[in-house]
């Protein structure tokens, strides 16, 4: 007899595992968002859009409203950046990214650090904040401007990065190369604030949306750091040479002992998907966003400024998704 109890209750446990497996492999969806450092604004962008759409997915749930389908859960972990993220796309690991708008460009069109590996499947989603380029600096290393960074340690942003192929593009415009500086670091968006307050480089080089607390820490700590302006005739070159490139400028402020505007470039944080995802899926990601949209830019100040219809269009070459298209239409944004 307690050999029969046995039986029946290990039969029931397995039926209880099987059955949990399978509701949910049948009840949900998972997809990844990647996005770019912990202390930057893609992390908050990325979970931000996973938490409007689970939003969505607990008001129907709920009987509350009309929402999405529940089937879809996303999670956004931290990543390299822009050209990571791209390439996960395109070889299938992530479903979305976040990337800066001049990456979005060269990767759909096959040109600077893309030649030869064209992703002509690319999708833009929509565009999101606007990121300067800035360069940071000690207030100990006297940086002032481009030029002053000759002879100073510099970090040029990991491989993989958005900053990192943006740096190498101005130094470019600038006609330099590593040697330009006494030597040159591939820290990590988080790691570069921590190796300037401890004075281990001088200047780092970034693309963030602002305000942002990493760069306030930058600006606080015994650095004291502020971003140097990057204008002159090679950066208007790099500006008048691009669409995804614009004129940027960081208000006097925005930082503590920030007296100065600090003049620069910039390109724009947009969301991209590949041609190989669900038109559905692109379709609920879209109307999460918009459709919670107050939600959404509650959710960073960097999207204080966000509009819907600059959203559609600014910063985006590569062709929109048709799931984002269905959206836009249907609501009447396009
Ligand atoms: N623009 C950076 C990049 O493409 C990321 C900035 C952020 O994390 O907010 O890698």
């Amino acid at each position: 007899m307690k050999k029969i109890t046995s039986l029946i209750s290990a039969f029931l446990v397995m039926f209880a595992i099987t059955s949990s497996f399978t509701s949910i492999a049948k009840s949900a969806e998972f997809f990844t968002i990647g996005t770019g450092g912990p202390t930057g604004v893609y992390f908050q962008t990325g979970n931000a859009i996973c938490k409007m759409l689970h939003k969505q997915a607990i008001a129907k749930e709920h009987g509350r409203k009309k929402g999405i389908d529940t089937a879809y859960r996303c999670t956004a972990p931290s990543t390299g950046g822009s050209n990571y993220n791209i390439g996960q796309i395109k070889d299938g690991e992530f479903q979305f990214g976040v990337a800066q708008s001049d990456w979005q460009y060269h990767a759909v069109n096959g040109s600077s650090k893309w030649k030869g590996k064209k992703f002509g499947n690319l999708r833009a989603v929509f565009s999101v904040h606007n990121e300067p380029f800035q360069i940071w600096a000690s207030k100990k290393s006297k940086v002032k401007d481009f030029k002053g960074l000759k002879g100073k340690t510099v970090n040029i942003g990991n491989p993989g990065s958005g900053q990192r192929g943006t740096m190498e593009e101005l130094m470019k415009a600038m006609g330099v190369d590593n040697s330009y500086f006494k030597s040159t670091t591939e820290l990590t968006s988080s790691e570069q604030v921590k190796a300037l307050c401890d004075g281990k480089i001088d200047a780092f080089g970034y693309s963030v949306g602002f305000p942002n607390g990493a760069m306030e820490q930058a600006a606080t700590c015994g650095a004291k750091a502020s971003p140097i302006n990057l204008t002159g005739s090679q950066v208007k070159g790099l500006i008048s040479g691009a669409d995804y490139y614009a004129k940027a400028v960081i208000p006097k402020g925005t930082y503590s002992n920030q007296k100065k505007d600090a003049t620069t470039f910039g390109v724009k944080a947009t969301v991209v998907t590949s041609a190989t995802v669900s038109d559905e899926l692109v379709y609920l990601v879209t109307k999460a966003v918009m459709e919670n949209f107050d939600d959404f830019k509650a959710q960073h100040p960097a999207f204080g400024f966000l509009e819907k219809k600059n959203m559609i269009k600014d910063g985006l070459s590569a062709p929109l998704h048709p799931g984002a298209i269905k959206y836009y239409k249907e609501v009447g944004l396009m």
